[in-house]
């Protein structure tokens, strides 16, 4: 390591971030990636009948946070994109979030023009409400319509999902989706939202295009990286190394599950290839209930690539991450509870005696970080 300032474990959207900034600012950087490519989560790339892919699962840009897109604008050019998504619910494909068009669709014409009325009455001004807002209110149609969005799109989503109940997950991860009180029909309400005309690994190459960042892959930094608590140092390949080094990846793994594991939902990607031009109406579909799998994603609509002849789609199907099992062993979501918070921070408390050690990204913080905030947290750290 005599020739980097820097170390950086992983080239997503945190370590690619860091590497740029440090960079930018004089500093030798070496990022470690132990895939075979470098991007992350966010890597796209090309399937056999050519259409392009997100190979560990859809992925939309959107953002408030003018400082995370104003650092990408400045690698790539991007294109508006609203993201919309349907639901198949009792067999009739309505928007989600849950709003008027979809109560229209499901709801007698008087049904749905009754309940419009009271949440007008009871939510003057509220564009979006809490689910569980719904489903507790006291006005007995509402609640009732509460329950039964709660019924139709939350409950066995959220079960396949998590493997759980909806009351055992944390309440910020059903409140991503709200229910909307009007017509606006767009998944996302972000200021920002847009996506990489070229796709999201030209944007990573070219992040990480900079003379001072040397990017190695197929490399895991527990081959190389140690860490003696005792003396308080790191040492790279034997030798001492007092630089910082970013570490982005699971936080258990680097401290060897001394503590235990921490628990993460995985999904089972399942890709399909078909010789036509669409294989369905809209670029998500959401199916809560009957299927096993959670969404099925059509890639040409989240890249606008042009193929009358070819279009591919991905269904998810969520699993019980498994570290022993390769067809489990990606870490997806974290699952944000009490138990597993404690076993983080035992790891944190520990590993706040390395000085020059600092986490960042979605594995590292154990937080079900969108890429916006893993880039706006990144910047932050980089100051
Ligand atoms: P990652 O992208 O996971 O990068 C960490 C990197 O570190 C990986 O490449 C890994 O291989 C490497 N690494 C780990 N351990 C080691 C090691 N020991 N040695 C070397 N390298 C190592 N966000 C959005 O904003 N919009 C979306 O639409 C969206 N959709 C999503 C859909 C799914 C299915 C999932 C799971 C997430 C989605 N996200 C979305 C979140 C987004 O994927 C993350 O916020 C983002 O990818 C996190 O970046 P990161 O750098 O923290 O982690
Ligand atoms: N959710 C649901 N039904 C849906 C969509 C989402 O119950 O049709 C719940 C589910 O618990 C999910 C959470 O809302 O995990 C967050 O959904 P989001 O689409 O943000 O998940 P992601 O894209 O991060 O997988």
């Amino acid at each position: 390591m005599k020739n980097y300032d820097v170390l950086v474990v992983g080239a997503g959207f945190a370590g690619a971030t860091i590497a740029r900034k440090r960079a930018e600012q004089g500093k030798k950087v070496l990022v470690v990636e132990k895939r075979a490519h470098i991007g992350g989560n966010m890597y796209e790339c090309e399937g056999e009948n050519g259409i392009r892919v997100h190979l560990y699962g859809p992925h939309i840009f959107h953002t408030n946070s003018e400082r995370a897109f104003q650092f990408l604008k400045e690698f790539g050019e991007f294109f508006p994109y609203e993201h919309k998504v349907l639901g198949k619910i009792d067999g009739k494909l309505v928007p989600i979030p849950f709003n008027y068009t979809s109560l229209e669709m499901l709801f007698d014409k008087e049904n749905a023009e009754k309940i419009k009325l009271k949440l007008k009455r009871n939510f003057p001004d509220v564009e979006k409400i809490s689910i569980l807002d719904l489903v507790k209110h006291n006005d007995v149609d509402i609640k009732e319509f509460g329950q039964y969005v709660y019924d139709k799109v939350f409950a066995n989503y959220t079960a396949k999902q998590w493997g759980t109940t909806v009351d055992k997950i944390d309440t910020s991860v059903i409140n991503r989706v709200p229910v909307v009180l009007g017509y606006d029909d767009r998944y996302f309400k972000d200021k920002f939202q847009y996506m990489p005309k070229e796709g999201f690994t030209k944007l990573f190459e070219n992040i990480l295009n900079h003379e001072n960042i040397e990017v190695r892959l197929n490399m895991n930094v527990k081959d190389i990286l140690k860490i003696d608590f005792e003396k308080k140092k790191t040492y790279i390949n034997g030798e001492e190394f007092g630089g910082e080094i970013f570490y982005t990846g699971a936080l258990d793994e680097l401290m060897n599950y001394e503590y235990g594991n921490l628990p993460y939902r995985t999904l089972e990607l399942k890709f399909e290839n078909y010789p036509e031009e669409y294989y369905q109406e809209n670029s998500v579909v959401n199916y809560p209930n009957e299927e096993e799998f959670t969404r099925i994603t059509e890639f040409k609509y989240l890249t606008k690539q042009e193929d009358k002849e070819h279009t591919t789609i991905l269904k998810e199907y969520p699993a019980q991450f498994d570290i022993h099992n390769p067809k489990y062993a990606d870490p997806y979501y974290p699952i944000n509870n009490d138990k597993n918070q404690e076993i983080y921070k035992k790891y944190q408390d520990k590993l706040a005696s390395i000085s020059n050690i600092k986490l960042c990204g979605r594995l590292a913080e154990y937080k079900y970080y969108n890429m916006d905030a893993v880039i706006d947290r990144a910047l932050t750290l980089c100051e």
